[in-house]
């Protein structure tokens, strides 16, 4: 904890306490070693403790979750009853996360917080809430149902609403959840509304929820950091595989993020390095919950280098250090490039960016760089060096479109993302045998 945050502070930024912080909350605080403020605490959180609806603009990274935890909890404090607040986050990791950072803050104060998202089992979360938390932290599909089916929760006392990342909260389509929980909570409360951009849907969100609401926006451009060293590598389109491959050999000892655009990728790219002899592991959002996390934490954790994931763990996913993002699909939408590459070059350490451009992706590519204001220069990647590969990198396609037929003609359950299922085999059985590094015979 605590990297993302320190890369948004300020030289001179003023103390929690002289912001209005409480001492025990400063304390908390020092507890996560959070040594000062971030520049969305510095300017959100005296507001807040005066008591404003708030709208912050920024993104996963700028200390955001502080800025929201922070007040609430000392209202908490000072009002202590259950079901103090609601948050709703577009993402089950997201949730969890904000949840370990309220109980991280509120652990001094027996501040009890429950997460309600999807893929996990009703019944538990029912009898955690009927434990009557402070906080509830969820995703809004869940927590309508349990509104809807499970006796005796309500959100018809809580004081704060929060609606994290709304933009994506919108774009997830969950615009008719939101509505149901805006007709259940009091319309006396405090709302706080974060977002990593003011698109309009978001401005009507605000419309209807926010009342005399104080703005606060930190860096509203779409910049990237300059310790960011950003390339691409123009391949054609069969011969994606091939250049992954290459960059990975040729950032071996790094860790890596690989963006593709579905689900399905994510699984076949995953199964192809592993044939390879590669440590990759697939996160995507068609993964169960006790999966996805069980991929993030295994790379959290060093065992795995390479995690291959889609947009659902581009933002909001707190992974402290990568050295690497690749982008092995162009995203569609340019603000999603930005995202991905915030997962590496953070407070102020190197990181580096490559994206695979294809013929296909030659007008996607061009409206990122308009974005960035940046030209980017080419990979230098040794074409023949990379064409050696071509032949076991087919093999490795063909043996994993072979796996994936099989298990889909099975029709098994965990065929969706096991990522354990190929760990004891595929990599296990890599086509060469050869570990990491050693994909080249030179
Ligand atoms: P967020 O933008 O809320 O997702 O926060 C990103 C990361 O920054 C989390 O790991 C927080 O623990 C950390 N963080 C939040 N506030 C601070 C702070 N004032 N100083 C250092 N780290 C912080």
């Amino acid at each position: 904890m605590g990297q993302e945050g320190e890369d948004q502070q300020t030289e001179e930024a003023p103390s929690f306490q002289r912001l209005g912080v409480c001492e025990q909350l400063c304390e908390a605080c020092a507890a996560l070693s959070w040594k000062q403020p971030t520049r969305i605490q510095v300017e959100t959180l005296p507001l807040a403790l005066e008591g404003r609806d708030l709208i912050g603009l920024a993104q996963t990274g700028s200390g955001k979750t502080g800025a929201f935890a922070l007040p609430i909890i000392q209202d908490l404090l000072d009002h202590p009853q259950p079901l103090f607040a609601c948050v709703l986050s577009p993402t089950r990791e997201l949730a969890i996360q904000i949840a370990e950072q309220f109980e991280a803050l509120g652990s001094g104060i027996g501040l009890k917080c429950t997460v309600v998202v999807g893929g996990v089992d009703m019944m538990a979360q029912a009898i955690a809430l009927a434990k009557r938390p402070h906080i509830v932290v969820g995703t809004p599909g869940r927590l309508v149902d349990h509104l809807t089916n499970t006796k005796g929760f309500s959100l018809r006392s809580i004081k704060y609403l929060v609606l994290d990342e709304a933009d994506r909260l919108l774009s997830m389509d969950f615009e008719h959840e939101i509505d149901e929980i805006l007709k259940v909570v009091p319309k006396e409360r405090r709302t706080y509304l974060f977002s990593a951009t003011m698109t309009s849907k978001v401005a009507k969100l605000q419309r209807a929820c926010l009342k005399n609401p104080a703005k606060v926006e930190v860096s509203s451009k779409y910049t990237t950091v300059d310790t960011l060293k950003q390339q691409y590598m123009f391949v054609p389109a069969k011969s994606k595989d091939c250049a992954l491959v290459y960059l990975l050999h040729e950032l071996a000892g790094s860790t890596s993020m690989v963006f593709t655009r579905t689900c399905e990728c994510t699984r076949k790219v995953a199964m192809i390095l592993r044939n390879l002899g590669l440590d990759a592991i697939p996160i995507n959002g068609q993964m169960s919950q006790p999966k996805r996390l069980g991929a993030l934490n295994k790379f959290k954790a060093g065992e795995r280098s390479i995690l291959i994931c889609t947009d659902v763990a581009s933002r909001g996913l707190d992974i402290p250090s990568v050295d690497v993002v690749i982008n092995y699909d162009i995203p569609m939408n340019s603000k999603d490039y930005i995202h991905r590459v915030g997962r590496t070059a953070r407070a102020g350490r190197s990181g580096r960016a490559i994206s695979i451009v294809t013929q296909y992706d030659i007008e996607l590519y061009q409206r990122i760089e308009k974005l960035i204001e940046k030209k980017l220069p080419s990979f230098p990647a040794l074409e023949d060096e990379m064409m050696l590969l071509a032949e076991r990198v087919a093999e490795a396609q063909r043996l994993a479109t072979m796996k994936i037929r099989e298990r889909d003609a099975k029709g098994k359950k965990r065929r969706a993302t096991d990522p354990d299922e190929d760990d004891h085999g595929d990599a296990k059985r890599s086509l060469s045998g050869k570990k990491k590094g050693k994909i080249f015979s030179r």
